[in-house]
């Protein structure tokens, strides 16, 4: 049986290396942002269908932990090798299913593929610790093991790269995995099981499960699923974290952002307005890591938001297929509805609409477009400061020096990222050490880690403590063993 039922486009789910059709009636269109057009049907999957490929991960559990780090590696190696030969394939899904810009999918392909890259070092990774004598005639090692099966639950602004900052790490660690990726963007996630299966993966060792919230609470309910990965916006995640940790499980759970950057009056305008545009409006402002909100202070603010406004005027919105295209559509109509009742709090709370891209709305029938929209004098209690509006909407607040910038960071709840636009070393150090989130840039518009350090978000942008990628994954996906050893028997 192949991915998809060709005669209803009706996706399959992948257990114990078979693409099997999911026992649930109920199904969702997988819609084409940019034209309105469905691409497929994803299956609701039922808790039955979970408990079916948590079993076969169990059992391929068995085996695979056995298996020689080096020889799990290799299937990385193989797998890696795929990606590569299938970049553009693969980004062109993304743009297809997700909407983004085909430069901005070409990237998120590449991070999806360090992420193989990193797996692959495995038997480097996985080396334990020992110590000698720590007391006379003992000695002290410590091994790693897997935990068992993982769940993996996706959001839909990255579906090629965050899968991937799941299973291949996991995987490598000897665990077998249940991906459940968005319902919204089922079809990337489709395609790399694919090429996993053709890269000599194992049966049962990554088993595709699709759906949405059935399968979310079947997989943190689930007795025989040890660690949970979780990446959506903040009251799931918040729920996926307290429901799985209150059953004993492991729980790595990446929430929702409002990240701030800082426009410092010696700092070069130019580069910054540049960064800021692409980090606010590229991918639709639909990246966890996106500008949200910028803080101009004292100093710059006229020019900066002459040139910024100029700059998001000569923005081309359109299909991500498109060349010279940055403003690409929201993922769905229900989610730009929502954005509108946001761009509306804002006027009735008294924040200046200086670029209304709602008017822009009326050239495109087809497609969730929403041109680029920036409010100025936006205060930190506003709605708008607040929340966390994941569209092309940019929030200008103004400050009068440094220190009350880093108070509008502190205040947010969440604490993704942010960035500083300076030359001044000075200020590049207080920012480093005062600013109140995980994941800081210095004259960098999106500083997005990659895939050999840990995505580490604070306060409400993260609930666990390890974090994805880097040693922190490793940290998550293995279990220590201790052995102590006494030779003077
Ligand atoms: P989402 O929360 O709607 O969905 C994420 C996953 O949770 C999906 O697989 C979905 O099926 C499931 N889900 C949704 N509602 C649920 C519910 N009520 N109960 C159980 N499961 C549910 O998120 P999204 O819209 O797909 O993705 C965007 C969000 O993800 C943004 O908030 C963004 O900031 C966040 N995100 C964060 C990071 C990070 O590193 N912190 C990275 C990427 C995306």
């Amino acid at each position: 049986m192949s991915v998809v039922n060709e005669d209803t486009k009706q996706l399959r789910n992948y257990v114990g290396g078979k693409w099997v059709a999911s026992t649930s009636n109920q199904f969702q269109d997988v819609i084409d942002p940019s034209t309105g057009k469905t691409l497929a049907k994803v299956p609701l999957s039922t808790k039955q269908d979970v408990d079916h490929a948590v079993k076969n991960a169990k059992e391929a559990f068995k085996a695979w932990k056995h298996v020689p780090a080096p020889k799990r590696a290799r299937l990385m190696f193989a797998f890696q090798q795929l990606l590569i030969e299938h970049h553009e394939e693969l980004a062109r899904l993304v743009v297809k299913e997700n909407g983004k810009a085909y430069k901005e999918a070409y990237g998120e392909v590449q991070r999806g593929i360090e992420c193989v890259e990193f797996a692959a070092g495995a038997p480097t990774l996985l080396m334990g610790e020992s110590l000698s004598n720590i007391a006379e005639e003992i000695d002290s090692e410590m091994y790693r093991y897997p935990v068992g099966v993982v769940g993996g639950i996706t959001p839909f602004n990255f579906p090629m790269m965050v899968p991937l900052w799941m299973f291949p790490l996991a995987i490598v660690c000897g665990n077998t995995f249940v991906l459940k990726p968005s319902e919204r963007t089922p079809l990337l996630a489709t395609r790399i099981a694919e090429l996993f299966t053709e890269a000599g993966a194992p049966s049962g060792v990554l088993n595709l499960v699709h759906g949405a919230h059935d399968v979310v609470n079947g997989l943190i309910d689930h007795a025989d699923i040890k660690a949970v990965s979780f990446v959506g916006s903040q009251p799931v995640a918040k729920y996926v974290y307290e429901q799985a940790a209150a059953q004993g499980k492991r729980v790595q759970a990446l929430s929702g952002a409002k990240n701030h950057h800082i426009v410092m009056p010696d700092c070069d305008i130019d580069k910054a307005v540049n960064h800021i545009i692409s980090s606010a409006f590229g991918s639709a402002g639909q990246r966890c890591m996106a500008c949200s909100a910028v803080v101009v202070v004292d100093g710059v603010k006229e020019q900066f938001v002459a040139k910024l406004k100029q700059k998001a005027d000569e923005l081309i919105m359109g299909s991500g297929l498109q060349d010279e295209v940055l403003l690409t559509p929201v993922i769905r109509k229900e989610h730009r509805d929502k954005v509108l009742g946001y761009i509306e709090a804002g006027v009735e709370e008294g924040a200046h609409l200086i670029r209304d891209g709602r008017k822009e709305m009326e050239d495109y029938s087809e497609g969730n477009f929403l041109g680029a929209t920036i409010f100025d004098h936006v205060t930190p209690t506003m709605t708008i400061a607040k929340e966390e509006l994941f569209a092309p909407v940019l929030s200008l607040l103004r400050a009068e020096n440094l220190d009350e910038a880093l108070e509008y960071i502190e205040k947010s709840r969440f604490g993704n990222g942010a960035t500083i636009y300076t030359k001044d070393a000075k200020a590049i150090r207080q920012f480093r050490e005062e600013a109140d989130a995980g994941m800081l840039g210095v004259n960098v518009g999106v500083p997005a880690t990659m895939a050999f350090f840990p995505f580490s978000g604070w306060k409400d942008s993260f609930y666990g403590d390890l974090h994805v990628n880097g040693k922190d994954g490793l940290n998550f996906y293995t279990r220590k063993k201790m052995i102590t050893s006494r030779f003077d028997f």
